[in-house]
């Protein structure tokens, strides 16, 4: 796994394992140490709305022809451990468990095929989302982009995109369960369909879309995201 961290005010990068910790520089760290950073520094998060059938569903819309893209402003990215901040002009916030991509190298109109070739790594996503705003707005840049609203990490795990069990966890409790494999545009598609339309370029993260069973946050909330091979997501809400 590959993290990036404060240690002593200096930023560093190293890898990660349950059974050995932090690695980094030859030294050997604890990850209770280290102050986590998310795990990239995207220039963009690429997400993509409506991309499992029952999600869709629950919304009452129709399922899309194409991925339907948005975006997250960089702003908006919140440190692994880091406190999702209720904005006072919402009165729903709610969690968005989801898979997301780091991009590893710059790519333009690439085939979902090779598209392998340019991925870093996966890691959980919370595409947190002002509900009410969004419905209000007619479109989503509001809902989507307050300060704290895209908490990412804890870092970056190499695992099998088609086949993966997620879940996201509101105080302990299971809310949403489900399965990269009921993706309706899988990672190589989205890949090919998003690198077709800008250059994606290092450290850039897609977010492929929540599964059924999104649901509303309150202040105090802790919010887990757990992706199968990669980890757990943890964040309070204040
Ligand atoms: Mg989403």
């Amino acid at each position: 796994m590959i993290v990036r961290f404060m240690l002593d005010g200096i930023v560093r990068g190293g890898s990660y394992s349950k059974e050995n910790g932090i690695i980094s520089r030859g030294e050997v760290l604890r990850l209770d140490e280290v102050f986590l950073l998310p795990p990239c520094q995207p220039t963009k998060i690429v997400c993509v709305g409506l991309n499992y059938v029952k999600h869709a569903e629950e919304l009452k819309m129709p399922l899309p022809e194409e991925p339907i893209l948005f975006l997250k402003p960089p702003s908006s990215i919140l440190d692994p451990d880091g406190h999702i901040v209720y904005p006072a002009s919402s009165s729903q916030v709610d969690y968005e468990g989801e898979l997301a991509v780091v991009i590893g190298k710059r790519c333009k109109k690439i085939q979902a095929e090779e598209a392998e070739k340019y991925i870093l790594g996966y890691t959980c996503f919370n595409d947190v989302t002002a509900r009410d705003l969004q419905r209000k707005d007619g479109q989503w840049t509001r809902a989507k982009s307050f300060d704290t609203f895209a908490p990412f990490g804890p870092w970056i795990a190499k695992i099998d995109p088609s086949d993966a069990d997620i879940e996201t966890r509101v105080n302990g409790k299971v809310m949403q369960k489900s399965n990269t494999s009921d993706l309706i545009f899988d990672v190589p598609k989205l890949v090919q369909f998003i690198s077709g339309v800008m250059t994606l370029e290092p450290g850039d993260v897609i977010a492929t879309g929540t599964p059924p069973d999104v649901g509303p946050l309150q202040r105090g909330d802790a919010v887990e995201v757990a992706i199968e091979g990669i980890g757990v997501l943890k964040n309070f809400v204040v």
